[in-house]
């Protein structure tokens, strides 16, 4: 049985953070960060507090996606605490186990290791208030995923898939891990990544590269709430490659996508 929540915006706050909302998928290359930092910068431009913290262990992409790939960490004391400071970037505040990369590239690291990390980037670090910590996720469904989850208060976990049947394999399993009993994360939603694509030439027509609808009937199948669909656009890489993501730039018809996405998280 799977739970689908709402209304979230009526959470109370937990250590300053309302709530908690983690991009997860069942394998690497699906879109997982690119939605990820593009769901921050759409909640957060409709009027909330968002943090979005980069949690993928195994390659950390929110430094380049924003630029911020030499930025240093501060420590600030409050209260006699030192707390680590969020770089604050398009409004969002931002953090990445990648700028922690030299400890990266020294330690192979451990589930209990990793969620100790990224439960004290939660913890300990000052985000003030926040109405959404939106968390990228490392994918599949190994030990430091699974530990990474046993940390957090998490609010609800949304799934990121393309179409193809290998990713769909793999995101039933992370499924699967979500809904354990001892973990029983509730599952807001999936997104359907990379769905289609229309050329410039013939914009109403719609190439189905890696199959059609795969993610929606699955959903369907497992009575997941399906939360939209993504399809193949250059400039949605091209901006991500560039540390700007797609949803700041003036291209109304890609923004209304993510925007349609989270209306149903908020
Ligand atoms: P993950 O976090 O799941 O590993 P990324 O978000 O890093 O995946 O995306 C992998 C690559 O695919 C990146 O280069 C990204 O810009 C690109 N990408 C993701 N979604 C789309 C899309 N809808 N259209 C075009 N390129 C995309």
């Amino acid at each position: 049985k799977i739970k689908i929540i709402s209304n979230l915006k009526e959470k109370k706050y937990i250590n300053n953070i309302k709530n908690i909302i983690v991009i997860a998928s069942g394998k690497g290359g699906v879109g997982k960060s690119t939605i990820s930092a593009n769901i921050a910068l759409t909640i957060s431009n409709l009027g909330f507090k968002v943090g979005l913290l980069d949690a993928d262990i195994y390659g950390p992409s929110i430094p380049l996606m924003f630029d911020i790939e030499n930025e240093k960490i501060s420590l600030i004391e409050i209260e006699n605490c030192k707390k680590i400071l969020p770089i604050i970037k398009y409004g969002i505040k931002i953090l990445s186990i990648g700028f922690f990369s030299e400890l990266n590239k020294a330690i192979v690291w451990r589930g209990p290791m990793a969620s100790k990390a990224i439960k004290q980037f939660i913890n300990e670090s000052f985000w003030d208030k926040l109405d959404f910590l939106i968390v990228d996720f490392p994918p599949g469904t190994g030990d430091i995923p699974l530990s990474i989850i046993q940390e957090l208060n998490i609010t609800g976990v949304i799934l990121v898939s393309t179409p193809q049947i290998i990713s769909l394999i793999d995101v039933r399993k992370s499924i699967a891990m979500f809904n354990l009993k001892q973990i029983n994360v509730p599952i807001i939603g999936i997104i359907e990544n990379m769905s289609f694509f229309s050329p410039k030439e013939s914009p109403n027509k719609k190439y189905y590269l890696f199959g059609e609808e795969g993610v929606k009937k699955m959903a369907k199948y497992l009575n997941i709430k399906f939360l939209g669909e993504i399809p193949i656009i250059e400039s949605i890489r091209k901006y991500s490659d560039f540390g700007c993501p797609i949803v700041l730039k003036n291209e109304k018809k890609i923004y209304y996508i993510f925007l349609k996405i989270a209306k149903k998280i908020i």
